[in-house]
């Protein structure tokens, strides 16, 4: 095998470099993984495997390349963020097919929806930066506080498969934008877009060092990112179990941590909602074959609409197409790993063991074989039983009834997690009262999905700490510092009187 080949996959007619990107340059491990399509279970490429050094090597570029991007006008980062957006968008086809067959989701997802969300991820806070980031002087007996939001040095971010350039850049856009620089941990299991990402970086003219990706797994390459003594912030997206193990790394260096997690959402229909609407919202949540953090993964219906709301939803979650997530018919694709099948088969299994009746799916697609798992309605699962309560991150979802307001928002609440809640009514009055008692970062009513990247976003509970998006990312991502000015003539000149006590 020649040096070009053992560096390179071509996937889907697209050249991906598999090695790490640190310091501007391309840097290569003695060992490597192998990184496999869900589509077919048939291996893709071979990733380089970050260990300790090049981690040590990624933090050290970055932290090297820090003081002059810094240093840069927050226009002059803008800008050069607005051309890597600008790349982003010429390169969204081969973005596209290249995520699809390295995570299974849908091409026609990514071309359309993803993909041009992962250009706003840098237009949109470029723009926050340059145009609405500061806060205006305060004044305290004649004195001028300046309020200044300073980077914070090196921000170290690790992500998930399930949406991997998109939940990425979400992090990557913001820490940027505030003048830091980065190393990002991708995740193993769908590696190949954040190698794209460097080409586009490089290409853009963001400087050496700035932005460094450190292929790898958790436990060789993402451990020892958490855990170094040299960043400065650490933006984790992931499950429950591994937030848990990185806190313990990161608490030793007093580390700010920025955590979105998972989540057993809740879909409420009250009585006066509009079926059409409340069955549409049911079966979205089959979407990237249930593999959404914010995924509705309980449905709690009023008793006297439940007969025909779980007719209907059955009904039309059966219309979904399942297969190869390249064809544009595809609805529901394939589980992004063998070892997340299984999860997926022993949650049902399980479930059914307890006393659930599956009414569609409950198991593998047979006729297509590999990682396929058909979308599956479960009823009757026993109050507090593991499907109701644990987070299953694939196409399954439950249908519990209830009979009060006040028993829906017990049960929506009755969660450990506190991403997201959804809710149908027709009722404006119902809809206020409701999302006000409901324990979620995000509350949509009578929609899903739709949010502002100034919006805050993130999880209560075990769904996350702290909250992102707008000036809620400039909050993690900065060192925001009052700078107080003692009168020396200012005060006078601009009329002050003295102010309130500080
Ligand atoms: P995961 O926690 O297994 O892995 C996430 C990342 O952490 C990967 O890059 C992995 O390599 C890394 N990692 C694993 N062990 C590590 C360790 N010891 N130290 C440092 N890094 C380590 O999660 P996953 O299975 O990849 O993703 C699914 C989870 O992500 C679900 O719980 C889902 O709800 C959650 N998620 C949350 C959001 C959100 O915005 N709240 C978005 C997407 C996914």
């Amino acid at each position: 095998m020649s040096a070009h080949q053992a560096h390179t996959a071509v996937v889907e007619g697209v050249e991906v470099d598999t090695r790490h990107w640190i310091g501007g340059h391309r840097v290569a491990s003695t060992t490597t993984f192998t990184d496999v399509s869900p589509i077919d279970e048939q291996p893709l490429a071979e990733i380089h495997a970050g260990t300790t050094t090049e981690v040590d090597a990624a933090v050290a570029a970055a932290r090297a390349a820090f003081p002059a991007w810094a240093a840069l006008s927050v226009k002059e980062r803008s800008d050069i963020l607005r051309a890597v957006a600008d790349g982003i968008e010429a390169r969204i086809e081969d973005l596209a097919v290249v995520e699809t067959r390295d995570n299974g989701s849908l091409l026609r997802s990514h071309r359309r929806g993803v993909m041009p969300r992962v250009a706003m991820n840098f237009r949109a806070f470029a723009d926050f930066a340059e145009q609405q980031l500061g806060h205006p002087d305060l004044e305290v007996r004649g004195h001028r506080e300046r309020i200044s939001y300073d980077p914070a040095g090196v921000v170290a971010i690790i992500t998930p498969w399930n949406a991997p350039l998109m939940l990425a850049t979400w992090r990557i856009g913001p820490a940027l934008a505030a003048g830091n620089t980065v190393v990002v941990k991708p995740p193993e299991w769908a590696p190949l877009t954040a190698s794209l990402l460097a080409d586009i970086m490089h290409e853009a003219g963001v400087p050496a060092g700035v932005f460094n990706v450190v292929q790898g797994t958790g436990v060789d390459a993402g451990a020892p990112l958490t855990a170094h003594p040299d960043i400065n912030r650490l933006a984790f997206t992931g499950s429950v179990p591994t937030a848990g193990v990185i806190s313990k790394a990161a608490a030793a260096n007093i580390v700010p941590l920025s955590y979105e997690l998972g989540g057993k959402s809740p879909l409420l229909v009250f009585e006066d909602a509009d079926l059409d609407l409340a069955v549409d919202l049911a079966v979205e949540q089959f979407d990237n074959a249930g593999q959404v953090c914010l995924k509705a993964a309980r449905m709690l219906v009023h008793s006297s609409l439940a007969e025909e709301f779980t007719q209907r939803v059955v009904a039309k979650a059966s219309t979904l197409v399942q297969g190869d997530p390249r064809d544009e018919a595809t609805d529901v694709s394939a589980l992004v790993s063998r070892r997340h099948f299984e999860q997926i088969c022993g949650f049902v299994e399980r479930a059914v063991a307890d006393g659930a009746r599956p009414l569609l799916g409950g198991g593998p697609n047979d006729e297509l074989g590999g990682l396929y798992f058909r979308p599956t309605v479960l009823v009757d699962a026993p109050p507090g039983s593991e499907i109701l309560t644990e987070e299953v991150f694939g196409p399954v979802v439950t249908i519990e009834t209830f009979d009060t307001e006040e028993e829906a928002v017990a049960k929506a609440n009755d969660t450990r997690f506190g991403l997201a809640a959804t809710l149908a009514t027709g009722d404006p009055a119902r809809a206020e009262r409701v999302s006000r008692q409901l324990r979620a970062g995000t509350v949509w009513v009578n929609c899903f999905f739709v949010r502002d990247l100034n919006a805050p976003f993130g999880g209560s509970g075990r769904s996350g700490i702290g909250r992102e998006g707008g000036i809620w990312s400039f909050d993690f991502y900065t060192d925001i510092k009052n700078s107080v000015f003692a009168p020396s003539g200012w005060a006078e000149q601009a009329g002050q009187e003295g102010g309130s006590d500080g």
